[in-house]
């Protein structure tokens, strides 16, 4: 951290902040500008969050220079994470795949899709047995019930499951019926279960929020991990922005943004990015060849008599079509050696 003096400050105000700083034991290093005296923090400015830098007299303002996030970022980990989920290996240089139904609507529906979803090479079933809907009408999920079928699924498929956990006290049986645990864009920073689900024990993949930004997002992953749970996946699925023919911007270039402040995997999520099943290909495409670590789609054997989101949902025959190009894009990259992510 770097405290800048006021040009008016006297001896004795810097002399202030230099006793506040290594009272915190820390190391106060005075710099002399020609205008205004420039006093720098050496050491771990955590132990300074309970001081008003800022408020000190003499001082015009503070700056930031490393992180807030230290377990999410690259600066302290400088390689990347591999998640092993049952053997599937999530940022291992080959892309995974989390498809399914936005959310589980019935048994029979929940095997159609997964049978689907496995025909087209995913590793992971997705749906949603919580669902976080904008309307208190609209379909809010079987809950256990849905969480259940899930677990068939697995057993039927051999598919891992992923599943959204929106309370504290959901989070015991999702974890139970789960593989991982989803944190969706709505609960992004509701840090009380941020806390809670990095205790779980299973990993956790944490969505971006609405209108977060990206430092917000890794701040919210180091909630997770600072609660004991190494094993955060980022997932991008588009931020509000003024543009209303899709129903999110898919921010694709938070793949390079996080690449290179975190040693995270990061998916991309063009359902929920787009709102449109028409995009989804061209956006999936765009992911894998940014260098994201996978992808997360929505697949419905019917999307027209899908319960939430069947117009951002695939059909088996789109899902199938995007997979062998999907699977095709990244061998190639793989075989060509193109590997996007610039990280000197
Ligand atoms: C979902 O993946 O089902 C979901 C609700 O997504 P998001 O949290 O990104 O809106
Ligand atoms: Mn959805």
């Amino acid at each position: 951290m770097v405290i800048i003096m006021r040009p008016e400050a006297t001896l004795e105000n810097i002399a202030e902040v230099k006793k506040v700083i290594e009272s915190a034991g820390l190391e106060a290093k005075i710099m002399e500008g020609a205008q205004q005296k420039i006093v720098g923090v050496i050491g771990d400015k955590t132990k300074l969050v309970s001081v008003a830098i800022d408020a000190l007299p003499g001082v015009e303002s503070s700056v930031a220079i490393s992180k807030s996030y230290k377990l999410a970022s690259r600066e302290f980990h400088p390689q990347n994470t591999v998640i092993d989920v049952g053997g599937v290996k999530i940022g291992g240089g080959v892309p995974v795949v989390m498809a399914g139904p936005c959310a589980v609507e019935s048994r029979e529906q929940l095997f159609e899709a997964a049978d689907i979803v496995k025909a087209g090479g995913a590793q992971f079933l997705r749906g949603g047995a919580y669902k976080p809907r904008t309307s208190p009408y609209s379909f809010q999920g079987l809950e256990i019930e849905g969480l259940k079928y899930l677990a068939e699924a697995r057993e039927r498929t051999g598919l891992k499951i992923i599943t959204e956990v929106t309370t504290v006290e959901g989070i015991a049986p999702v974890a139970e019926y789960s593989d991982i645990l989803q944190i969706g864009a709505r609960n992004m920073q509701n840090f009380g279960l941020l806390k809670e689900v990095g205790k779980c024990g299973k990993p956790v993949m944490l969505k971006r929020g609405l209108a977060a930004t990206i430092d917000e997002w890794l701040n919210a992953a180091e909630y997770i991990m600072n609660a004991g749970m190494p094993d955060v996946i980022l997932c991008e699925r588009g931020i509000r922005t003024y543009e209303t023919y899709t129903r999110n911007t898919l921010d694709m270039s938070a793949v390079a943004a996080v690449k290179h402040l975190s040693h995270l995997p990061i998916i991309v999520d063009p359902s929920h990015g787009t709102g449109k099943w028409r995009m989804i290909k061209p956006m999936a495409f765009a992911a894998i060849a940014a260098g994201a670590d996978g992808l997360m789609m929505e697949v419905h054997p019917n999307p027209a008599k899908a319960l939430s989101d069947g117009s951002q949902s695939l059909t088996k025959e789109h899902y199938l079509d995007l997979m062998n190009g999907v699977k095709k894009l990244a061998e190639f990259m793989r075989a060509e050696n193109l590997n996007p992510i610039v990280l000197d």
